[in-house]
Formats: structure tokens, C-alpha cells, sequence
């Protein structure tokens, strides 16, 4: 009897022992983490497919997405402090200029200059603001079913006046019923750098368009110009930020429209490419999911 009872006991301690040894794994990780704040530390994964085994997996997959979303963020703010570096100091420059003459005129032309800067600056800010929640993955999405046709022609009414004042033909052919789950302001608003840039770059008497059609579960929105085109080494760094094209400088810009377009679509799980050839023209496709269930 006596060696039955030892022999359980010790059993089953030994049993508890293993069985708890996870749950031991998970709290040195979590003090390791609140103790030295680094959030690249791992509970050692199991092989058994148990609860044990997935609570692990779990723990762990969620320290991985929490690092990449800090890693994002820190990333996104030297970003931003990087990129306003140059127009605040362009601010103050001129501000310290202003101050070192006596004469109200050019007091008034700093100032006017100052605003300008300072104009700028926020709409940097807001505009590098986006991109890095887009990046991050921690943009506020309100997604909603979309027809692709009402979308591009409210777009396309909108830059209608734009685009004839710049003599330039500006032709939308919306798609019959192309529907996708988007969020319209935002997917809105990288349709408008697209079709902004277009018109932008295409000398009076060219022509733009915009269409949309159907390959296989995606929804492709084409913007074409037959503008000045891009240079084939100018076409890998047009989606980074603050980059503008050598003959691009003379037009008004910041150099963020395509970085916007590209991180939203992006955020919206699609892609957007470019075909171009200096003075042939360009065009721009967005590739979208379409949406899943039934047509509303
Ligand atoms: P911005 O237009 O403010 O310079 P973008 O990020 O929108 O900045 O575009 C980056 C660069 O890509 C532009 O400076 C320009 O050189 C080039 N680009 C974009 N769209 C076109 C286009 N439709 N035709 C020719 N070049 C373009």
C-alpha cells in the first residue's frame, strides 16, 4: 500500500510538473519583458498541439504583432521628424532674416512667407501623419460596399473644372457593376492624387482617363495621360516620400501623393502600379479585392 501511495504521489507531482511547465515559460517571459521592456523575447513554442501548446502560440503570435506595431511607430515618428527637419528650418530662416532688417516691407514678405511655410508644414504633417497609419496598420478604415462607377465619377466631376482650365481632355469611362469594400473618403482621396498628378503632368491639349474593369477576384482602376511620362530610372522612387521627378519640380507639389496612394491601397490589401515612357504618358493601376456576397 505504502509503495503504491509514494509511487502515486511521485507521479503525480512529476506529471504537474511537466504539465505546468509552459504556464513557468509564459511568466519568466512576461517578467522578462515588464523587468528589461524588450518585446523581442519568445516563450519557448511546444510541439504537442494541446491548449497548453496553442495558448503559447497565441502569446506568442500576439508579442509579435505588438514588437512590429511599436517597431512600426517608432519608425513612422523618426520619419516624421526627419522629413519637417528641412521646412522649419526654412521657417526659422527666414523669420531670422526678417529680424536683422529694419525696414517693415520686408518684414511684411517674411511674414507672408512665414505663413506660406507654416501652411505647409501642417499639410506635410497631416498628409506624413497618414502615410505612417497607413504603414502601421493603424489607420481607421470605415469600410463600406462601394460601386466603383459612382465612386470614379464623382471623383472625376470633381477635377473636371481643374482639367479644363488646363486645356486638358479629361474622359471617364466608369464599369457597369464593379462593387468593393473600401473606405470611400480615403480610397476618394488616393483616386484624386492619381487623377491630380495626371492632369498635372500632361501639357494643354493631352488628354486623361479614367476606367475600371474586372480580372479575376480584383477590381483594376486604370488613370492613363498621355503626359510627359516618367524616366525608367526616375519609376522605383516616385513611391517614396518627399521624392519628385527632375522634370516634375516646376508644378506645385510635395512630393507624398504617391506614398499616400500606395500606403492606403495598401492598407486596403491591393496594389497600385505604373507603366510610363518620358513623353509617351503614363498610366497608373489600382488593384483592388472585390467584394465578397451578394451585389447590394
Ligand atoms: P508630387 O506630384 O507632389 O511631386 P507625387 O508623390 O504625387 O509628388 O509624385 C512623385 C513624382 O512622380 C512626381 O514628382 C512626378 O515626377 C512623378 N509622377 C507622378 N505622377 C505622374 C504622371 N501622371 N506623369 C508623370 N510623372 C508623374
Amino acid at each position: 500500500m505504502m509503495a503504491v501511495v509514494i509511487l502515486g504521489f511521485t507521479g503525480g507531482a512529476v506529471l504537474t510538473h511537466r504539465a505546468l511547465q509552459p504556464i513557468r515559460h509564459l511568466i519568466q517571459t512576461v517578467r522578462g519583458i515588464l523587468a528589461t521592456g524588450r518585446m523581442a523575447a519568445r516563450v519557448p513554442a511546444r510541439n504537442s498541439r494541446d491548449e497548453l501548446g496553442e495558448l503559447v502560440n497565441l502569446f506568442n503570435g500576439m508579442l509579435e504583432k505588438n514588437d512590429a506595431l511599436i517597431r512600426g511607430m517608432r519608425e513612422a515618428l523618426d520619419n516624421v521628424a526627419h522629413d519637417l527637419r528641412t521646412p522649419l528650418t526654412r521657417l526659422r530662416g527666414s523669420a531670422e532674416l526678417a529680424l536683422q532688417s529694419a525696414d517693415a516691407d520686408s518684414w511684411r514678405e517674411a511674414l507672408a512667407d512665414s505663413l506660406e511655410e507654416s501652411e505647409r508644414v501642417l499639410t506635410m504633417l497631416k498628409i506624413l501623419m497618414d502615410i505612417s497609419e497607413a504603414e502601421t496598420g493603424t489607420m481607421k478604415l470605415n469600410l463600406a460596399p462601394i460601386q466603383l462607377a459612382d465612386l470614379i465619377r464623382d471623383v472625376v466631376e470633381l477635377y473636371q473644372v481643374i482639367a479644363e482650365e488646363k486645356k486638358v481632355t479629361l474622359l471617364a469611362t466608369p464599369p457597369k457593376n464593379l462593387e468593393i469594400q473600401a473606405d470611400r473618403a480615403r480610397l476618394e482621396q488616393a483616386l484624386a492624387n492619381l487623377i491630380d498628378n495626371a492632369i498635372k503632368y500632361t501639357p494643354a491639349g493631352g488628354r486623361v482617363e479614367v476606367t475600371a474593369s474586372q480580372q479575376d477576384q480584383e477590381a483594376i482602376i486604370r488613370v492613363k495621360d498621355n503626359g510627359i511620362g516618367i524616366p525608367a530610372a526616375e519609376i522605383p522612387r516616385i513611391w517614396e516620400r518627399l521624392y519628385r521627378g527632375d522634370k516634375s519640380r516646376s508644378q506645385k507639389g510635395l512630393g507624398l501623393g504617391l506614398c499616400l496612394v500606395k500606403a492606403v491601397i495598401q492598407a486596403h490589401h491591393g496594389k497600385v502600379e505604373v507603366e510610363s515612357a518620358p513623353d509617351q504618358g503614363s498610366e497608373f493601376s489600382v488593384h483592388l479585392p472585390l467584394r465578397q456576397g451578394p451585389a447590394t
